[in-house]
Formats: structure tokens, sequence, C-alpha cells
């Protein structure tokens, strides 16, 4: 079922190749303060949850840092996998999110162990879809695609119901593309982020 994609070591693959690309892209503009020569300069991460299903690429977020003394900037570019700082991969935040809504007691219990969630976690994540979110820069450009327009009460999951995909993985990557922004705020001036997903 859905929850499949937790130990889909393939999707993962995936994502890290569209971080790589997007990365490629970032660095290929250079510094934004001044022009230069990025460097790579990636952040260690350890992120829970899923671990099994994951190779040694998600023990580091792409980032890069400004070549040119006196500047030494750090840019990092929006990622498909890690949303933020937080310490669960996007796809997590996501699918748990989209998926207790509709969930026995029983079953949600079961995510929660297998995930090593804490309950309060899923809560602080719904409110992030319903009232932060909704107020970014990223979904106030999303929102004018979707018609009829999308409630912001059932996010995710009415977002990721609106995709094309053949199947969750691919919808799955869409999504995390399209909230990409979302997850630097060191790309703000080309790309528009107003949420401190540390705050997550
Ligand atoms: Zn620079």
């Amino acid at each position: 079922m859905c929850q499949a994609i937790f130990d889909d070591a393939s999707f993962y693959r995936s994502l890290f190749q569209l971080d790589q690309a997007i990365a490629a892209d970032v660095q290929a503009t250079g510094c934004r303060h001044c022009g230069g020569r990025l460097h790579v300069a990636d952040y260690p991460r350890k992120p829970r949850g899923v671990r099994s299903a994951l190779d040694a690429s998600y023990q580091y977020r792409l980032s890069f840092c400004c070549a040119t003394d006196g500047c030494r900037r750090r840019t990092t570019p929006p990622s498909v996998r890690f949303l933020g700082r937080k310490v669960y991969l996007g796809v997590i935040v996501i699918l748990v999110t989209a998926l207790t809504h509709g969930l026995t007691p029983r079953h949600r219990r079961l995510l929660i162990e297998r995930l090593d969630l804490w309950p309060q976690t899923i809560a602080r994540w719904q409110r992030w879809w319903r009232e932060q979110v909704p107020m970014t820069r990223c979904w106030l450009a999303l929102r004018g695609r979707f018609v009829p327009p999308i409630t912001t009460f059932a996010l995710p999951g009415a977002l990721l119901g609106r995709l094309t995909g053949d199947d969750l993985a691919m919808r799955m990557r869409q999504l995390l593309g399209l909230i990409a922004p979302l997850t630097t705020a060191s790309w703000a001036s080309l790309i528009p982020v107003s949420v401190d997903p540390q705050k997550m």
C-alpha cells in the first residue's frame, strides 16, 4: 500500500538524483551575493524513521559555500529530500500527515512506532500544513494552478490527490518538487520562501 514507499530504496535514489540536478543548477549560477564560485560544503544529516532504505547519500544535504575571500557565504539549494532542518524526510512529513487523517487508532499507533515518531510531531506537522504553508509565497504561487481551488484545511492530501503521476512515487516526486522552495532560506532571493523550516 502507500506505506510501501517508505521502504522503497529506488524511490529514495531517484530523489537524490533530483537533488543533484537542482544543486548542479544552483552551483552553475554561482554565489548570489557576489557571483563567486560555489564550492561543495554539504551538511551532515541523520534522517530518522526510514534509515534502512537510505544509502550514504542521505547522510548529507547538498550545500555550497562561496569561494571568494570576504564573502564565503553559504548557498543551500532547494531539496526534494530534506525539509529544512527537520530530522524527518519531506516524504514522511507529507505522507504521515496525509495518512493519519483516515487511519484507525491502531494503524496510527503502528505507523508512529514504525517511523519512530512522537504523536505531538504529527499534530505539529498538521498545523504546519494547515496554518503556515498556506501563508507562504510558495503556496500563493502554486494554488492558482489548481482549479477548483484546493482547500488548505485538507493539505497535503488534497494536493497529492490533484497531481497526475501514474503512481504514488511519481506524484510524491511532483509534490516534493513543488514545495522544494520551502526547504531552504538561503535561496530566498531567487525562490520565494517565508517559512522557517527549523521550527518544525
Ligand atoms: Zn560570494
